[in-house]
């Protein structure tokens, strides 16, 4: 059993990774393997569904493995929440095909051995150039009543494993932003609730986030992910979609996460992977 994450797929737009993955990794898989995308699925979209989306979800039921995801902002809702709703490993889930799952918010899984809770939900920043019930929907964020639900929900959860969002919390978006500047505007209230109501409440080993498009473990808690295939129980990283050559004896690398001592006065180091192998080392 292996549990594999990766970043935003939006619907066939970034699904380049997992059809690498698939050429890669396919042989070896078995429905007992999960590959976890971390929101922006964006193949439940068109009501009626497409040709197009029809075709890739039958594609992903094809594949051996099992596919779940977290919802991100670009989902659309009204159809989603149509799926059948079913307990699966602990938790609740949307069945969108028998293998492809929507994890729902404020569940917890138990998964290839290891526990999860799920929040997915993120603001859109391009939402003003979108259509309401057609490229938006408000439930991108959960509504007051879901967010009591699921900040109970935390507190009572006991510690786990892995956290899962679309969204990062304000303190990782800010650190996200020092970082990068440009491009993504200010941390927002859902941040901000993901920041009180989850971070903090309850112990976890690792959180793993998608939304910022862009692969940085970016502190030791705080991986965000978009191109990358994670497998959590090997080496850490798959490099699956990205251009980063070989070892020098032709191997590919093995990346491990690691991170620098903390500047003096912040909180957490700069992450960064490094190929245990050559030393290679990737940051931004
Ligand atoms: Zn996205
Ligand atoms: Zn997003």
């Amino acid at each position: 059993m292996a549990v594999f994450l990766t970043g935003d797929t939006h619907g066939d737009m970034d699904i380049g990774k997992v059809e690498e993955f698939s050429r890669t990794a396919r042989d070896r898989l078995s429905r007992d393997d999960f590959l976890i995308v971390l929101g922006d699925f964006g193949l439940v979209w068109r009501d009626p569904p497409s040709e197009g989306e029809a075709r890739r979800l039958d594609w992903l039921e094809a594949q051996p493995w099992t596919t779940l995801f977290v919802d991100g902002n670009h989902e659309n809702f009204d159809l989603l929440y149509a799926m059948p709703e079913v307990p699966w490993h602990g938790g609740r889930v949307h069945e969108v095909r028998p293998h492809v799952l929507h994890l729902m918010r404020g569940e917890r899984f138990e998964i290839g051995g290891h526990s999860f809770f799920v929040v997915g939900g993120a603001h859109s920043i391009d939402r003003e150039w979108r259509t309401p019930q057609v490229s938006w929907w408000p439930q991108e964020v959960p509504s007051e009543e879901e967010r009591r639900r699921i900040a109970r929900r935390a507190k009572t959860l006991g510690n786990v494993d892995y956290v899962l969002t679309h969204c990062p919390p304000t303190g990782c978006y800010e650190r996200y932003r020092q970082r990068f500047s440009g491009f993504w505007g200010p941390s927002d209230e859902y941040t901000d609730w993901l920041e009180r109501h989850i971070e903090g409440t309850f112990a976890y080993r690792r959180w793993f986030f998608g939304h910022l498009h862009f692969d940085l473990p970016l502190d030791e808690p705080h991986t965000l992910l978009y191109n990358q295939v994670f497998d959590l129980d090997g080496c850490g990283l798959t490099t699956f979609g990205t251009d980063v050559g070989h070892c020098p004896d032709g191997q590919a690398h093995a990346f491990e996460m690691g991170w620098d001592p903390p500047a003096p006065g912040e909180r957490h180091g700069h992450g960064f992977y490094r190929c245990a192998c050559c030393g290679l080392r990737l940051e931004r």
